[in-house]
């Protein structure tokens, strides 16, 4: 009988971690150990982060600034990728040392208890983290060779000439600015119009100027009914638009939970498995934490959520977590865009402040003239949410997350003197315009 048994060895393991070292008996299992770590790790949020850091100096290789040119070998920055998670997994392994490390697809068909394989474990508590998988729309033939997925892009071998991209979320954006910036004619399909629609209309405006600026072409009502890969080309086939050829589709439509652990009707699925504020499932003593309970597909959400559903089975108080102060971001190159709170999609009842980056200086040798800084404020000046498109938007976010956090209003968070020349200038000047 285990203390708890984490299914999914994604962020999973940062509770599993927390749990043996207050001394319960833990196990962890993972369909595949060469996995631990999951998504995040191997196929997510570090090797994407490493490309588009390795492929924004290609971009600003082609300043006229510069002479010669500089290109991406990719088989060099694969092997430096693979090498990086080798390392990675193997930290992540040697932490796990007082954990029962299993390996095989876990089920759950009766309450407490897991299947794996021939097997059943039975714990007092279950928390399921079992991720994310791509999802492919109907009519698209995905082969992993010239359709292909987030899963085959991070490990392209060779650059094609040119690439159409199916999804304007965060993956499909990033892919695009990954590809664009080395020289990759890039068309970047949209089911409908618009971009990022919930973000501020002056930051959808700037999105779109820097997919321009990039020379990514964007293709609006572009709704794919059929895509066959054949002797190495791609046929597309829209819905009321001429066919598209192209050496190769990369799909980004969104990502679906992986649920085929659930197998009691116990544990009610709506679009992920659904859980109350403390990640518990409709059955009790069972959680749900990271992107199969389809609440926000970040790492850092995971993270503090099998966090907190740890600590809450350690016996401690813990607070609801408030998954709107979570930062949302899109690395897009060469600026990024970041949120955090409440925005007007959220409340027409906000106060804002707006400052355009193109007053400092440094804008114009960070390729940030048309960047964005809007901090939100409820009627009494307290600090509420934010949004900003500016180079490294996700670092710069960081204190007005604490302002959040802290409960701060502008009168309070102005008093800080930020360095010069810097972008968190910007936020000096922003508190002021509220
Ligand atoms: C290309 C890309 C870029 C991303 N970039 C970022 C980023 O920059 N920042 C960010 O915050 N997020 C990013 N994300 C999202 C982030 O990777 C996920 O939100 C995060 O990995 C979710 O963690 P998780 O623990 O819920 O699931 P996962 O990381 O998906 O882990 C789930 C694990 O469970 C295992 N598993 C599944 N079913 C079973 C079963 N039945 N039994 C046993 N094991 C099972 C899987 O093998 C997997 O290892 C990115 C995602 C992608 C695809």
């Amino acid at each position: 009988m285990y203390d708890i048994i984490y299914i999914g060895g994604g962020l999973n393991y940062a509770g599993a971690i927390m749990a043996a070292k207050k001394g319960l008996k833990v196990a962890l299992i993972e369909k595949d150990m060469k996995q631990l770590g999951g998504v995040c790790l191997h196929k997510g949020c570090i090797p994407s982060k490493m490309l588009l850091h390795y492929a924004l100096t290609a971009h600003q290789s082609k300043n006229p600034m510069f002479e010669g040119s500089i290109s991406l070998n990719m088989k060099t920055l694969v092997a430096k990728k693979d090498k990086l998670i080798a390392s990675a997994t193997k930290a992540v392994t040697s932490q796990c040392k007082d954990i029962d490390l299993i390996e095989g697809e876990g089920i759950i068909k009766e309450a407490y208890k897991v299947s794996v394989k021939d097997r059943v474990y039975e714990a007092k508590h279950i928390v399921i983290g079992t991720g994310s998988s791509p999802y492919i729309p109907k009519g698209i033939d995905y082969d992993a060779q010239n359709i292909i997925t987030s899963d085959e892009v991070l490990n392209l071998q060779k650059l094609p000439k040119e690439i159409c991209i199916y999804g304007v979320g965060a993956i499909g954006l990033e892919m695009a600015s990954f590809f664009a910036s080395n020289g990759v004619k890039v068309r970047l399909l949209s089911r409908g119009e618009g971009l990022q629609k919930k973000a501020h209309a002056l930051i959808q405006k700037e999105m779109k100027t820097q997919l321009e600026y990039m020379d990514i072409h964007l293709l609006q009502n572009h709704n794919i009914i059929k895509a066959v890969s054949k002797s190495n080309e791609v046929i597309i086939s829209l819905e009321n638009q001429d066919d598209i050829h192209t050496p190769m589709l990369l799909v980004c439509s969104g990502r679906k939970p992986n649920l085929s652990v659930i197998q009691t009707k116990e544990i009610k699925i709506e679009k992920g498995i659904t859980t109350n504020e403390y990640f518990e499932s409709s059955l009790k003593d069972h959680y749900a934490i990271g992107d199969c309970n389809a609440k926000l597909q970040l790492a850092h959400a995971a993270r503090a959520e099998v966090i907190n559903v740890t600590q809450k089975i350690l016996g401690k108080r813990v607070p609801v977590l408030d998954l709107s102060t979570v930062v949302q971001f899109i690395h897009t190159l060469p600026m990024s865009v970041a949120s955090i709170g409440q925005t007007p999609s959220d409340t027409q009842d906000l106060c804002e402040g707006v400052v355009k980056l193109n007053a400092f200086s440094a804008s114009n040798f960070h390729e940030a003239k048309n960047g964005v800084m809007i901090v939100y404020t409820d009627k009494d000046k307290k600090i509420v949410g934010a949004e900003i498109l500016a180079p490294d938007a996700e670092e710069l976010i960081a204190p007005i997350a604490m302002a959040l956090a802290g409960e701060m209003d502008t009168g309070l968070a102005s008093k800080t003197i930020m360095a010069h020349p810097s972008f968190a200038e910007a936020l000096e000047r922003v508190y002021f315009r509220i």
